[in-house]
């Protein structure tokens, strides 16, 4: 029966288990939902819901398209650069999704859960764009399972209202940068934790106080 539990959880046959926010560490429903929404003790995950203010869905919204994508690149390079410095960044999602569960989530994947932990503890107490910064550890961990394979291949017909994470993309010269510097980074921190405050981290800190 255990086995069978845990083979079960938070999949669609779990009756007592959310699988949405399982898998997806949101869910339409929020704290309605008739199924549970097991908030993790650890993680390696954090997200930080409703944080990125998509320019693209205010009213008065003038940008064209590359500025949209240089708003998103400068929030994306903010929030990586500021997450770098807890720990080692695995990869952050942020949602293009226009549902009230899903937009603005930014997602955020550390090598370990400690570093996600401090993370989430700092960012608790953070202000960005004149709001302040919610963050929650996440379960989720797989962002395969998470995101909206349609939305890969421009397929969804549920647009920013799918249940799935729809992510927005950075441009691909600013993700290698930003690897490139925390590998670069953390090849000079070597194992001296103490070491960090001397080598450069991925630097420059914009919006996030
Ligand atoms: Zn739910
Ligand atoms: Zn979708």
């Amino acid at each position: 029966m255990a086995n069978y539990l845990a083979s079960i959880f938070g999949t669609e046959q779990d009756k007592v288990n959310c699988s949405f926010y399982y898998k997806i560490g949101a869910c339409r429903h929020g704290d309605r939902c008739s199924r549970k929404h097991v908030k993790p003790s650890y993680s390696q995950t954090i997200m930080c819901p409703n944080m990125y203010q998509n320019p693209a869905f205010l009213p008065n919204n003038k940008l064209n398209e590359s500025q949209m994508q240089n708003h998103y690149d400068a929030f994306y390079e903010d929030f990586y650069c500021e997450a770098a410095k807890f720990g080692e960044v695995e990869e952050v999602v942020v949602c293009e999704n226009n549902n009230d569960h899903l937009i603005g989530n930014v997602y955020c994947r550390f090598k370990y859960e400690e570093d996600a932990q401090k993370a989430c503890d700092n960012f608790n107490s953070r202000w960005h764009a004149g709001r302040p910064v919610y963050a929650e550890l996440s379960p989720v961990t797989d962002f395969r399972e998470a995101c909206c394979r349609q939305h890969e291949t421009k397929e969804c017909v549920r647009g920013g209202f799918c249940n799935f994470i729809h992510s927005k993309k950075p441009s691909p010269e600013l993700v290698r940068e930003l690897e490139l510097a925390q590998r670069r980074h953390l090849k000079l921190r070597g194992r001296d934790a103490r070491s960090v405050s001397r080598s450069p981290s991925p630097e420059p800190k914009r919006r996030f106080y």
